[in-house]
């Protein structure tokens, strides 16, 4: 046994030596022919002693008991031992536990089975170096046979620690990325339903507040001082409704929930509405309200219009809230987009304070505001324009702004809207209905919150229906088994059982019942949920807090027609009395009053739209019939009105406003409750 070589050249030696030796002498050999192969093997030798010595992986060489013969230098570096303490002993050194230890018994049984582990297949293997630390090898192993038919093994090894370690590092980063990602969305998704939960918890009582406020002023026998107070907590309650709302709309946006709807609309009327919404501010403030639509738009568009009131509305509110004077200007343009798409431009330009530079660049971002004392003097949550924003893009437009400090601004957006086709008209009388009380008929009203129940039990009485009253899930069930009903209102969140299951058993309720209209009554309004309401079986959805109109407009799409057309047995109230009206019929008969009711109706289109002296008039000319006719709250209004002057400066926006929702609510009553009843067959004939 050969033990003295260090170097792979030994080894190489060590293997020449043995291979000749065992056929005699080499000198006895030499000839030319021989020393022509000698020359080739000297070659072949330098050429692996190179390669060898060279190569980065290690290159072990051990005989069939497993001796090492060589052990390159790359070998020396992986392992920390030098070539003489390895070379002679068993290769199983190299080995931690338990692999040491069973090193030999694997030979043997290769030897036996020549059952192939890793020989001439190559694998992972843990390696173990001089200093005791382990290391992960890539190890293949030839199998080969010396020049007396020697077994032989070369082992080649990698060390792949290093690359195993960033392999474990890079797998560790990536569970840490795919965790926090995980964090993120769950994060986000607690943050939108944090603001689901609190938008229903702040919606509930400030349907309270808008609720009883508008009552209040419809019904109550208020003082001048009293109504304007009224008119200060609406206000109040209306700006908190919109901050609500803002940022229930921006969450809505950040979770990717807010989804736009497509329909025709008509963009002159959407344009009309939206400036009329503001045009008491404008009229408070003496400013110039004018809108355009360019003539080559066409009349009827299709898109999301309800988004695009909400836009304009913001940026209409923005210019009338930062311009005291001059005029503020809506437009609608067509344009060519860079991407050769036809859009429509809205710009709302004011004669404003205008933008500085530095604000303009952060003017859409959320929460900014041009500095600290703006929102002190003017509030608001900076939303506005980030929402605004958000909406442009989803519609897929753009959005910017062109302002000078103490000239105005322009904020200017773009939208795709394609013509449309003009949608199949309403029905009719829909207009009416969404006035307010054609809607007759017998409401089973469920809502846990009696202060809720209230508001809306008032609303419906107020439009002629017959309403029960549940405040759970299992009461309403119980009332629908035993009694007919036309419509549920359902609140969802109830204590025992709430809305969707009570909704569910109605489903697989039997006989007609089953069918009955379900109106999910709620704070919950995301996407999702309202989705939810309708695969639980409900037929429609109204938001909280409940206005009287949108609640009309849904009794007229739900309720039976039949219900809706009936004629109405005329009930008093605060605003109506119908004795008064009643003896007038009955001195004048049905017809006259009539034609009396189709004059008043006309005289008060309009009133307490325009300048103080001008109401007095109005109101003045009011008196009389208002009195005749029985619409009590107007005449009181009126008397107030007429006797008013500009020294009382302080409470006429008050009073014009209580002027202004008595006449919308006579108007209604009239069309709604008091000329169906003159048509009724039996007073006819009385005329
Ligand atoms: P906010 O609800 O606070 O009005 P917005 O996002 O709508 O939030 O507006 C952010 C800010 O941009 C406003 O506070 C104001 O400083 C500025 N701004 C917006 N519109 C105008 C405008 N027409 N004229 C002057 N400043 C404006």
């Amino acid at each position: 046994m050969h033990e003295s070589p260090i170097r792979w050249s030994t080894a190489i030696q060590w293997l020449q030596s043995h291979a000749f030796q065992s056929r005699g002498s080499w000198e006895a050999r030499f000839s030319k022919e021989q020393s022509h192969q000698r020359l080739l093997q000297q070659e072949s030798n330098d050429r692996y002693r190179a390669v060898v010595e060279t190569a980065v992986d290690a290159i072990i060489i051990a005989d069939k008991s497993g001796i090492v013969r060589a052990f390159n230098p790359a070998a020396e570096i992986i392992f920390g031992y030098t070539a003489h303490e390895v070379i002679g002993k068993n290769v199983r050194m190299l080995m931690p536990e338990p692999d040491r230890s069973q090193h030999d018994s694997y030979l043997q049984t290769y030897r036996e089975t020549r059952e192939r582990k890793i020989i001439g297949i190559g694998r992972e293997v843990t390696g173990r170096r001089k200093d005791g630390s382990t290391l992960s090898l890539d190890l293949s192993i030839a199998e080969w046979r010396d020049i007396d038919g020697r077994q032989c093994f070369t082992g080649i090894m990698r060390d792949v620690t290093a690359r195993n370690q960033q392999a474990a590092e890079l797998q560790q980063a990536n569970a840490t990325a795919h965790t926090a990602r995980l964090d993120a969305e769950a994060a986000n998704r607690a943050k939108t339903e944090f603001l689901a939960a609190m938008s229903h918890e702040i919606r509930t009582p400030l349907m309270s507040i808008s609720g009883f406020t508008d009552l209040l002023a419809r019904k109550g026998r208020l003082s001048v001082e009293q109504r304007r107070y009224v008119s200060l907590i609406r206000t109040a309650n209306e700006s908190l409704s919109t901050i609500v709302n803002d940022i229930l709309d921006f969450s809505k946006v950040e979770a990717g929930q807010l989804e736009l709807q497509s329909r025709a609309f008509s963009l002159q009327t959407m344009i009309h509405d939206t400036v009329a919404i503001v045009q008491p501010i404008a009229a408070r403030k003496a400013l110039r309200l004018k809108w355009t639509v360019d003539r080559a738009i066409p009349e009827w568009v299709e898109g999301d219009d309800t988004r695009l009131r909400q836009i304009l509305l913001n940026l209409l509110n923005n210019a009338m809230k930062f311009t005291d004077l001059g005029t503020v200007t809506v437009s609608a343009t067509p344009m060519l987009g860079r991407d050769g798409r036809d859009l429509i431009q809205f710009a709302v330009s004011d004669t404003g304070i205008g933008i500085s530079v530095e604000h303009r660049e952060r003017l859409f971002k959320k929460f900014s505001q041009a500095d600290g004392s703006i929102s002190r003097r003017f509030g608001g949550t900076g939303l506005g324009l980030a929402i605004s924003k958000r909406l442009v893009e989803l519609m897929g437009g753009n959005i910017g702004v062109d302002s000078e400090v103490g000239k105005g601004t322009t904020i200017w957006f773009t939208a795709p809207l394609p013509a449309a086709a003009a949608p199949d008209a309403k029905p009719k009388g829909m207009a009416v209905a969404e006035e307010a009380n054609l809607c007759r008929g017998r409401i089973l009203l469920v809502d846990d919150i009696e202060t809720n129940r209230e508001i809306v039990m008032a609303y419906l009485e107020d439009a002629g229906c017959d309403v029960v009253q549940a405040a759970s899930g299992g009461e309403a069930l119980r009332l629908l088994g035993e009694n007919a009903f036309d419509l549920v209102l359902m609140d969802i969140q109830m204590p025992d059982m709430d809305g969707v299951a009570a909704t569910r058993l109605i489903r697989q309720m039997n006989g007609p019942v089953r069918d009955i209209p379900v109106l999910a009554m709620t704070g919950n309004v995301l996407p999702q949920q309202i989705q939810s309401f309708i695969n639980a079986g409900m037929n429609d959805h109204i938001g909280k807090p409940i206005e009287r109109k949108k609640l009309y407009s849904k009794l007229w799409c739900w309720l039976p027609r039949k219900l809706a057309a009936a004629p109405a047995a005329l009930a008093s109230s605060p605003l109506f009395n119908h004795t008064k009206l009643d003896e007038l019929v009955e001195n004048l008969g049905a017809r006259k009053v009539e034609h009396t009711l189709l004059m008043f109706q006309k005289q008060l289109a309009g009133c307490f739209e325009a300048d103080i002296a001008t109401a007095c008039i109005q109101a003045h000319d009011l008196i009389n019939a208002a009195g005749v006719l029985g619409f009590e709250q107007l005449l009181d209004l009126a008397l107030a009105l007429k006797d008013t002057t500009e020294a009382d400066a302080a409470a006429l926006p008050a009073l014009m406003a209580a002027g202004r929702d008595a006449r919308d609510a006579v108007l209604a009553i009239i069309e709604t409750t008091v000329l169906p009843h003159l048509a009724a067959p039996g007073l006819r004939k009385a005329g």
